[in-house]
């Protein structure tokens, strides 16, 4: 099925606009609902990271020390790298299968990782960008996660900037403070244009 690749910063109102498509009837996978759902109680990456990482990144319920992991992570690159080699893989076989039994007119894949992560812009037949700047991320992200100012600064830091996004986008959506009305109607206007690329 034709597929949009839906991308942005942390904050820039990803799940936002996939919303907005939903209420138009398109269905949407979540990559990183995907990447959750594998590393949750008995998830299909939990074996292969009990055995690269040991049995101490797993919690008593079976699902990913998502805390433990993310601080091994955050420092180590090659753990990251190690980490990724098991659930990329998993998260794009999962994202393949629920993009080929999704019916609609197309499907909205949200890639928060797009830019960076290389292959995701072969995968996509388009690319949408959620853009804002990075006042509004950090308003958004500090009232959304309870996170400090820096906080959110360091991890907009390890994301593709601004300008590596928007060098990749198909189409873009300016999302500073942008009424619902008016994102609708930007949303109207993309959806169809994608049905009409899908044949529809
Ligand atoms: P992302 O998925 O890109 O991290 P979200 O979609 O969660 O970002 O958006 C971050 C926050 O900003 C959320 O609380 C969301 O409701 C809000 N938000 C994003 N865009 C808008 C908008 N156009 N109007 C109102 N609130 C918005």
């Amino acid at each position: 099925m034709f597929a949009v690749g839906l991308t942005g910063g942390i904050g820039s109102g990803k799940s936002f606009v996939a919303q907005r498509f939903a209420a138009r009837g398109v269905p949407i996978v979540d990559t990183d609902a995907i990447a959750h759902r594998i590393t949750a109680p008995n998830g299909i990456a939990m074996p292969a990271i009990a055995s690269e990482f040991g049995a101490s990144f797993v919690a008593q319920d079976g699902s990913l020390d998502r805390a433990r992991m993310r601080t091994l992570v955050f420092s180590d690159e090659t753990a990251r790298r190690r980490l990724e080699a098991i659930t990329h893989p998993l998260i794009r076989a999962e994202t393949e299968r629920e993009r080929q039994q999704a019916s609609g007119p197309y499907v909205v894949i949200v890639v928060p990782l797009l830019v960076e992560s290389g292959t995701w812009k072969g995968r996509v037949d388009r690319v949408l960008v959620i853009d804002c700047s990075i006042d509004t991320q950090i308003v958004r992200v500090m009232s959304r996660n309870a996170f400090t100012r820096e906080q959110v600064l360091a991890i907009i830091a390890r994301q593709a900037t601004r300008d590596a996004r928007l060098a990749a986008a198909d189409d873009v959506i300016v999302n500073d403070n942008l009424p619902l009305e008016s994102l609708d109607a930007r949303v109207d206007e993309l959806h169809r244009l994608y049905a009409s690329c899908a044949g529809h």
